[in-house]
């Protein structure tokens, strides 16, 4: 655990160089400005201090005072300006690390394979990639700025109170380091703090969308109010992680304060001492110190702030390089193991993973092979297949099968004997724990393209994904081209939805999905034909609608598979005797175990577990 902090914490410092490191032309710009900001600083007090003693001591006509003034008033501008032009070099830094972080983070979403994306809870993926990257943006926009800022002005006006009298510029030298030497200590307690801060966010997020997404569900099984204590649990451990910040950050610039107002009080009775007991000094020189001392102060408080800032970012940044490097593929780590699944239903969840060390990347074959698949259906090759969830879960023994090209397999058994899991195997989206699935002879497991692997392979579960958009654009998302309009309304008709386009209030340009028109199971499961219309695969997975499906929807729903099937090969989860009795093969699954192979006549006569199942089917019993 340490080991694996200790290396995080090495990469955190490796991107944050990276980001900096691109933005050198900026921090140096930045150290400029801050050069010329100490000069107007201390040109500033002169200024003042002369005017003060002009006016007040030599008492000076106001007309002969008119060239400082202005003098005064220039300085001031220039000042302002710097300070301005500092604060807006941050935020563009910030600005552009947060782009690179984003575009990063966006990245290694979008690069990673299915089964790595689909792992952890959405909603914790969003605080990442939202709320942790606006986080970050302390760092850049404040504590970059601040800390080019307080590394060379407070040490400037040092050097100029030393030159005007040694003994404030000692009293200054020595309650200095009290400041960063409190703030080190705050820091290290903050960066803990913010990074359980930000874990508890996640954890919120995470459940709250989880929540929301299953409302349903939860009313139904009356676990409503169970997961409205549990939101308010979460939420209330963010609060707490947040006031705990907020108590460390309140009692820090409390304390900051206080250091602040002793120096500048030793130093004003030092040089009240000097000025009016033993008039050692001059009026001049003593406003002088006496306007400089706060500025130095405020200088290293700023700093202390811009590093309460940049801490907590700091947490942040690391919770994005924690992301991005669990999101990194696992062949390079052994920790990402969390193995998702789409359930029969087709709805996701997610699985831990208890074995904890299997590479769970699946590479897709590419190439020649891979190719010449996408005009014909490939042969598809089980050699030696097994697979389980983890140590002491469910395993699943699949042995040795060629699928030839074009042929109807159906997959059928038992509900849980394994049919879904074996069709995730077949389809690449779970890596096999020992053997193999082949395409054209090329293993699913040697090399990369899933790009290729999926332009190939359509699957209809039984719950497909309805986007937030029209109507047409969902069913758009099947071609990985742009499709006329003509080619959607084709594939739509084919898949049977003409009736339904017809019947919505926009036709095509009906918003469906979320924050639009529901579809009901049927609707969705022939819009999920309707893309495979569009796609042509030459391998087709289908989870059959396990629930009665009105004559009409069926009947649609098989004559599109009948004419995509004729293209390709179809791998179907199969509940209805109709599809089993004309699979080409029948694939019989019992617990977990692929324990027979063969058509319907063959499997009546030499498996009597088929048999039964068949003769219960009969009775319209199904899985
Ligand atoms: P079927 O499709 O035949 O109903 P599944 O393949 O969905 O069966 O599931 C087979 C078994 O694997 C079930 O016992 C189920 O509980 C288990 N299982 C499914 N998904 C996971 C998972 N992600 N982690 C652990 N066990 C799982």
């Amino acid at each position: 655990m340490k080991r694996g902090a200790k290396r995080r914490s090495n990469r955190k410092s490796g991107m944050l160089s990276e980001l900096m490191a691109a933005q050198k032309k900026r921090t140096s710009m930045l150290r400029l400005i801050s050069l010329a900001l100490a000069a107007a600083t201390i040109g500033q007090a002169v200024l003042l201090a002369e005017s003060v003693q002009r006016v007040f001591v030599e008492n000076a006509p106001l007309a002969s005072m008119i060239v400082l003034f202005a003098a005064l008033l220039a300085v001031m501008a220039v000042r302002t300006w710097l300070a301005y032009a500092n604060g807006r070099i941050g935020l563009r830094i910030a600005a552009d690390a947060k782009r690179d972080l984003r575009a990063r983070l966006l990245r290694s979403l979008a690069a990673n394979p299915l089964l790595t994306a689909r792992q952890g809870q959405t909603g914790g993926k969003v605080s990442v990639t939202l709320d942790a990257v606006d986080e970050a943006d302390s760092y850049f926009s404040q504590y970059t700025p601040k800390m080019a800022e307080a590394s060379i002005i407070p040490l400037l006006i040092l050097v100029a109170v030393f030159i005007l009298h040694v003994p404030s510029g000692l009293i200054l030298l020595f309650t200095a380091p009290f400041i960063p030497l409190f703030m080190a200590l705050v820091g290290i307690q903050t960066k803990h703090k913010s990074e359980e801060k930000f874990e508890q966010l996640a954890q919120f997020s995470g459940t709250f969308l989880d929540s929301l997404q299953g409302l349903v569900t939860l009313k139904l099984f009356g676990r409503a109010k169970r997961q409205e204590q549990e939101i308010q649990r979460s939420s209330l451990s963010y609060r707490d992680a947040t006031m705990s910040i907020l108590r460390v950050a309140f009692t820090n610039t409390f304390a900051l304060e206080t250091i602040v107002m002793l120096g500048i009080g030793i130093v004003a009775l030092e040089l009240a001492l000097q000025l009016v007991v033993f008039q050692t000094m001059q009026f001049h020189t003593a406003f002088l110190i006496l306007l400089l001392t706060p500025e130095f102060y405020n200088m290293l408080k700023n700093m202390g702030t811009a590093f309460h800032g940049g801490r907590t970012s700091l947490g942040a940044i690391r919770n994005i390089e924690a992301a991005l490097a669990a999101d990194a593929p696992a062949s390079s780590q052994s920790n990402a193991s969390a193995y998702s699944e789409i359930s029969a239903d087709g709805s996701e969840s997610t699985n831990a993973n208890p074995t904890g060390d299997r590479d769970n990347v699946i590479q897709w074959p590419v190439g020649r092979n891979a190719k010449a698949s996408s005009a014909t259906p490939p042969v598809i090759e089980l050699h030696e297949l097994a697979f389980d969830y983890g140590a002491d879960t469910f395993a699943l023994n699949a042995g040795s099968l060629t699928i030839q090209p074009g042929k109807q397999v159906a997959i059928v058994g038992k509900s849980g004997s394994g049919k879904t899991t074996l069709l995730h195997l077949i389809a690449g989206l779970l890596p096999p724990s020992s053997g193999e699935v082949t395409v054209n002879g090329q293993p699913l497991t040697a090399g990369a393209g899933e790009e290729e692997w999926f332009r190939n392979v359509s699957y209809i579960t039984q719950h497909p994904h309805i986007f937030s958009g029209t109507f047409a654009e969902n069913i758009a998302i099947g071609a990985d081209r742009d499709v006329s309009r003509e080619e959607i309304v084709h594939a739509a008709e084919s898949a049977g939805l003409a009736a339904l386009a017809a019947e919505l209030e926009h036709g095509y340009d009906t918003v469906v999905g979320e924050g639009g028109r529901g579809l009901s199971g049927g609707e969705k499961q022939r819009l999920a034909l309707a893309r495979a219309f569009l796609k042509r695969p030459t391998v087709l997975l289908f989870d059959e609608p396990t629930t009665g499906l009105d004559l009409h929807t069926e009947r649609v729903l098989m004559r599109a598979m009948n004419e995509l099937s004729r293209k390709a090969t179809v791998i179907t989860i199969a509940h209805r005797l109709h599809t089993i009795r004309h699979a080409d093969v029948i694939l019989f699954m019992e617990q977990g175990t692929l324990i027979g192979s063969g058509t319907h006549d063959e499997l009546l006569k030499s498996l009597p577990q088929y048999a039964e199942m068949v003769d219960i089917g009969r009775q319209g019993v199904g899985s």
